[in-house]
C-alpha cells in the first residue's frame, strides 16, 4: 500500500468566514440523486469541538456543492478522517509541507485520511485564516484520495496539490470546489460501494 502525501501549502493570504456557495453542480442534482458520503471522525489531536464542528461543516459545504451528502455517523462510515498530532510517519516528515495523507492503491480502496493537525493549525495561523477552514478544506482533499482513481490530483480546484493564496480566499467564499469531473466520479465511487454493501439493492 503506497502512501499519497500531499503538499498542500500556501503563502500568504487572509481569508475570511466560509459561505455557504450553492454550486450549480448540486443544484443540477435533486436530493434523490445525491449519494451520501458517511464519514467518522477521529479527534487524536484533541481540537476543540468548536473548531471540529466548523471543520466538519466546511468539509459538508464542499461536497454538498460536489452533489453529495455528507453524514457523521461512526457506526456506518465509509471513511474515517483522523486528525493526529505528531510525531508524523517518515514519509510526512520528509515532506515538510504536506498537510495529510491517504494510505491507498491502485488495487485497493483505502479507508483511512489523515490530516497532520500541528500543520495545519500553522498554516492558518500564518495565513491569518481560520483553522477550521484549512482543516476542513484537508479533510476534503484527503477523503476525496480515497474516492478518486489514480492520485486524483487537478490543476484546479479543492484537488490541487499545493493550494495557493487565490485557493484559499475562495475557500474562504465557499467557492472552492472539486471539478465535474471529480464530482461525477466520487459519485460513481459511493455508488458502486452502495451496491456492494450489505443487503444492498441487487446482492
Ligand atoms: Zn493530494
Amino acid at each position: 500500500m503506497t502512501t499519497t502525501g500531499c503538499a498542500l501549502a500556501a503563502a500568504f493570504l487572509v481569508s475570511t468566514t466560509l459561505v455557504i456557495g450553492a454550486d450549480t453542480q448540486a443544484r443540477a442534482l435533486s436530493p434523490v440523486h445525491s449519494p451520501t458520503l458517511t464519514l467518522d471522525l477521529q479527534n487524536m489531536a484533541k481540537i476543540s469541538v468548536t473548531v471540529l464542528e466548523e471543520a466538519k461543516l466546511t468539509l459538508t459545504l464542499i461536497y454538498q456543492a460536489a452533489g453529495i451528502h455528507v453524514q457523521w455517523n461512526t457506526a456506518t462510515a465509509d471513511f474515517t478522517a483522523i486528525l493526529r498530532p505528531p510525531p508524523h510517519p517518515e514519509a510526512m516528515r520528509n515532506s515538510r509541507f504536506a498537510l495529510g495523507y491517504a494510505p491507498h492503491n491502485p488495487t485497493e480502496r483505502g479507508h483511512l485520511a489523515y490530516v497532520l493537525a500541528d500543520r495545519t493549525e500553522a498554516m492558518a495561523r500564518g495565513l491569518g485564516v481560520p483553522h477550521h477552514l484549512v482543516l476542513g478544506m484537508t479533510m476534503a482533499h484527503e477523503v476525496a484520495h480515497l474516492l478518486l482513481p489514480n492520485n486524483g490530483h487537478s490543476p484546479s480546484g479543492i484537488m490541487r496539490d499545493s493550494w495557493t493564496q487565490s485557493d484559499y480566499k475562495k475557500a474562504g467564499l465557499g467557492q472552492l470546489f472539486f471539478t465535474k469531473e471529480q464530482a461525477r466520479l466520487m459519485r460513481d465511487a459511493l455508488a458502486a460501494v452502495r451496491l456492494r454493501a450489505p443487503g444492498a439493492p441487487g446482492r
